[in-house]
């Protein structure tokens, strides 16, 4: 069975599969960064999981109340 290499996918395909490598390691670094802190108040500028988590909270804060009903 042949496996699919990087290099045989089209240019936009590739560079999708390592834009999506390089957030998972963004995310990565933040989990772990968010460990190694542990509990601590949002710092302005803080790249741990919990203050990117808070800080979109802020600038798009969950819809509380939906316009439609099913
Ligand atoms: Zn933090």
């Amino acid at each position: 069975m042949k496996t699919t290499q990087p290099k045989d996918l089209p240019e936009n395909e590739r560079i999708l599969k390592n834009k999506t490598r390089w957030v998972m390691g963004i995310i990565d670094d933040a989990m772990d960064l968010s460990e190694k802190l542990g509990k601590h108040e949002l710092t302005n500028g803080c790249l741990c999981y919990r203050c990117i988590t808070k800080r979109k909270r802020m600038l798009y804060p969950p819809i509380k109340k939906w316009k439609y009903h099913l």
